[in-house]
């Protein structure tokens, strides 16, 4: 038996090196490592995936990162989803049974912004008589927006940290206020405070990142002791600095590909019951991508509800798919559950 099996048999935590070993595992090594990974899922989260419709609703943004489409500095023409068109995704999402949505979008601090989320996660909480679960993904925001969206009924909340390394962090935003680390983090935990189910994760495959790297990041979501986890690989995106600019060294996608699975299996060996995500971008680097992720560990998808016409100016990266996958058993699927984080029930026995 493998050392990190002995290891999570006896509730041992993972420390570095574990993580090291894990994510440099190849060929036949690699796959007892997703495998086993599936398996605990199984047993600890259930069998299937839970499912959450994904609703595009904005990609105007005020951030300018360095390697995300929908940066402000890009020239892409900008959209925000009619409060009807966002109904509409929901009651789709509603009659179709999935337990869940995902509001997500470029990060907008303004008032009027703020105001249309609580009027809208108001909304689909009345359109479902309360039975679709709410996620929102709408960046940075201060503790007094967080608890407004709260207090209107979403209860979960992702916001990657990109990356824990404050220096690799550096390298792919700006340097200045807006883009500040600490700010990132403290927002996690205003998120945490104000009774969300929080998740965060990590671009895989960034110019510069190391495996040692990889192995903090998922130190760190064990540190902030984490709900979820939506992590992929970084996939370039044409015409941003960090896609434009020659590095040395940069991992090929089908690299990334393996990476990012072997970083969803160490995570589910890590924390067995929190919720993780087969994210759209595997998809993007290889069909069923998203599939082979459920195998590795990960437990939710997100099925893009976007309306089409918007779909290609929400280009966070290149080739990222524009359709439903067809790849996914339909046996593997969930249907009409919110599918909370057991990892919070955990946490909080009274919820
Ligand atoms: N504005 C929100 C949502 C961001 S978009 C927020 O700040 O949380 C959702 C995620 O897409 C980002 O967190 C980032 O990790 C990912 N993303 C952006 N550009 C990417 C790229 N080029 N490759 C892979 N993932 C990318």
């Amino acid at each position: 038996m493998q050392n990190y099996h002995k290891k999570y048999i006896n509730g041992e935590p993972f420390d570095k090196q574990d993580f090291i070993g894990m994510l440099s595992l190849r060929g036949e090594e690699m796959s007892k490592l997703l495998e086993l990974a599936g398996k605990v899922r199984d047993e600890r989260v259930g069998e299937g995936a839970y499912l959450r419709g994904l609703i595009e609703y904005s990609n105007v943004c005020r951030k300018d990162c360095l390697y995300c489409g929908i940066r402000r500095s890009n020239h892409t023409p900008r959209y925000t989803l009619t409060e009807a068109e966002v109904l509409d995704c929901a009651r789709f999402a509603h009659e179709n049974n999935y337990g869940s949505v995902v509001i997500q979008g470029g990060e907008n601090q303004s008032p009027q912004h703020v105001q249309t989320i609580a009027r809208l996660v108001r909304e689909i909480k009345k359109l479902s008589s309360g039975r679709l679960g709410i996620t929102l993904s709408l960046g940075e925001q201060s503790r007094e927006v967080y608890r407004r969206w709260f207090e209107a009924g979403a209860h979960r909340y992702l916001l990657r940290i990109e990356s824990s390394d404050r220096r690799l962090y550096r390298s792919i935003h700006p340097d200045d206020r807006l883009h500040r680390f600490e700010t990132r983090l403290e927002a996690l935990a205003d998120l945490r405070a104000e009774g969300y189910q929080v998740g965060t994760g990590v671009m895989i495959g960034l110019p510069g990142q190391t495996v040692a790297d990889l192995a903090a990041d998922l130190l760190f979501m064990r540190e902030v002791d984490i709900d979820m986890c939506g992590m992929g690989p970084y996939i370039e995106s044409a015409g941003t600095p960090l896609a434009d600019c020659p590095a040395d060294g940069r991992l090929t996608l089908s690299e990334r590909f393996d990476l990012a699975l072997k970083m969803v299996a160490a995570l589910r060996l890590s924390m067995p019951d929190i919720n993780i995500a087969a994210t759209t971008a595997l998809q993007a680097i290889r069909p069923g991508g998203r599939l082979r992720a459920l195998q590795s560990g990960a437990n939710v998808i997100m099925p893009n509800l976007t309306p089409a016409r918007y779909r290609e100016n929400y280009f966070l990266y290149d080739n990222k798919p524009l359709s439903m996958d067809s790849s996914i058993p339909e046996e593997n699927i969930r249907y009409g559950e919110w599918g909370d984080s057991k990892h919070f029930a955990a946490r909080r026995p009274d919820c």
